[in-house]
């Protein structure tokens, strides 16, 4: 396919040496949109920012890539993905929530431990594509730093865990130190490695406990879905609903005892003294003004999803009232398998639309926020603001090019509000992370994306195959997580 806009000129310099990025506007988020601007990198880093004719002239022997008539920006924080699901796309687009999570456990027993390098492969895939520089991701099997690594990105992996038998405790936390030891060792310098605790109906609280006290010991990142659904409301509150028997029924874990606490997720967590900075908050779309004051006071960190949580049916979460009482927030895309595309502008979109529309109020969001949110706030939300999410000196150079030379932008009045209500991940022409480029007139550089689109489709046949057979969770050949055998101390 040929480019609207003709390839970029460039002398590109060498590494060692600077090198000049030049483009129609300059968004660097931390500091106003510039006309005619440029970026000047060495290395991995960024070295200046401003007007293109005095970045131009401050560096005389600079190699120069003209990007011409495009939109230069920070690259995308995803804060939320399961890039080893993108295979899972277009599975179950219309089910509800508990129904989809129900679905989604055989869907995740059935593929081996390679298949989900090649799912995870077609994520990072659409990733650089799409403009997406640091993954928050989430992964059971931790094949997703191979792939990020491959494809040459930034961010972080949280390691699921699952657990409600106490009875199991020590050797699930002795699991949980192997899988760390392995994966850290797997991880190159850029993608460093958290835990995910999966959700309060599938952790018990002593689990989180002990996933806690060792975030306070060692600085460890840990995430976990929170407050996303009703069912999970009902489940703590009450004991009941459909997470405390066909969920549990699915997994085994039917006979094990459901504890009625009577207080939302959050308030819950909070109670098990799970919260602090190194937390990320996943979803909270359920959360109450109470709630949001305790994120805030243990300065918890939201990833906010609005496509996953409005396609799944699971509502709306009250982003004015986080960002007002000043929660750190970050937005993501949730998996293939929830919303379908990593397209981060039109998560924008659709968070601007939707949260003006339920609070029936134009002042609650506006473009140059969205943007924010999707770079700078992602990068705040997971601790790594000081290195990435805009385009400062010193940070580390992470920037997209956005083609703007389409009917559909013409005429430009404000980049953000061009990108926030324009743009889709197609416009997206270069991708650089760490000074490196991945991604340059539409072509990768780093990996071969048919191969990897092709693996993941015979990955999408198998799997079609044996979830119409019918898998067994936790069988052999699974990659996906093996539940307690009956009768190890399950039953009380
Ligand atoms: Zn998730």
């Amino acid at each position: 396919m040929t480019p609207a806009r003709p390839p970029m000129t460039d002398t590109a310099a060498p590494n060692d040496r600077v090198t000049v990025y030049r483009a129609d506007w300059i968004l660097p988020v931390a500091a106003p949109a510039l006309a005619d601007g440029a970026l000047a990198v060495a290395g991995d880093r960024i070295v200046a920012v401003g007007p293109a004719a005095e970045i131009s002239a401050a560096h005389p022997g600079a190699g120069l890539v003209d990007l011409g008539r495009s939109i230069v920006m920070p690259g995308f924080v995803n804060c939320h993905s399961h890039l080893e699901y993108t295979t899972f796309r277009g599975i179950l687009d219309d089910a509800e929530f508990g129904d989809w999570i129900l679905q989604l456990v055989d869907i995740k027993a059935s593929l081996t431990p390679d298949e989900y390098l090649d799912s995870a492969r077609l994520g990072a895939v659409e990733s650089i594509s799409s403009g997406i520089t640091t993954v928050a991701d989430t992964s059971y099997t931790g094949t997703s730093i191979r792939a990020a690594d491959e494809a040459g990105l930034r961010g972080r992996v949280y390691l699921e865990v699952y657990g409600i038998d106490d009875a199991r405790l020590d050797e699930t936390m002795r699991e949980v130190d192997e899988r760390l030891t392995a994966a850290r060792a797997l991880a190159p310098e850029r993608i460093d490695v958290g835990l995910m605790a999966h959700a309060p109906y599938t952790v018990s609280s002593r689990l989180y406990e002990a996933i806690a006290e060792r975030s306070r010991a060692e600085g460890l990142k840990v995430a976990s879905h929170v407050a996303e659904s009703r069912h999970e409301l009902t489940y703590v509150r009450a004991g009941s609903g459909k997470f405390a028997h066909d969920f549990r029924e699915k997994l085994g874990w039917e006979r094990m005892l459901v504890q009625p606490y009577g207080v939302s997720p959050i308030k819950y967590l909070q109670q098990w003294n799970v919260f602090n900075e190194h937390f990320l908050a996943v979803h909270c779309t359920q959360a109450t003004l109470d709630d949001i004051r305790i994120l805030r006071a243990k300065d918890v960190a939201v990833a906010h999803c609005p496509k996953s949580n409005a396609k799944l049916g699971c509502g709306v979460a009250p982003l004015a009232d986080m960002l007002h009482q000043g929660v750190r927030v970050g937005l993501g895309t949730d998996s293939p398998a929830a919303s379908n595309i990593m397209d981060m502008f039109d998560e924008m979109r659709t968070m601007l639309l939707l949260h003006r529309a339920t609070e029936r109020d134009v002042t609650v969001l506006d473009a140059e926020r969205c943007v924010r949110l999707a770079t700078l706030g992602g990068a705040e939300a997971l601790g790594l603001g000081d290195a990435v999410g805009s385009l400062e000196p010193g940070k580390f150079a992470d920037f997209i090019a956005v083609d703007v030379s389409r009917s559909h932008f013409e005429p430009i009045a404000n980049p953000c509000s061009a990108l926030v209500y324009g743009a889709n991940q197609d416009d997206v022409f270069l991708t650089v992370v760490g000074g490196r480029v991945l991604y340059r007139d539409r072509v990768f550089t780093t990996i071969d994306d048919a191969a990897f689109r092709s693996a993941a489709h015979v990955v999408r046949q198998r799997l079609q195959e044996r979830v119409q057979e019918g898998v067994q969770v936790g069988s052999a050949e699974s990659g996906w997580w093996r539940p307690a055998p009956a009768g190890s101390g399950a039953e009380r």
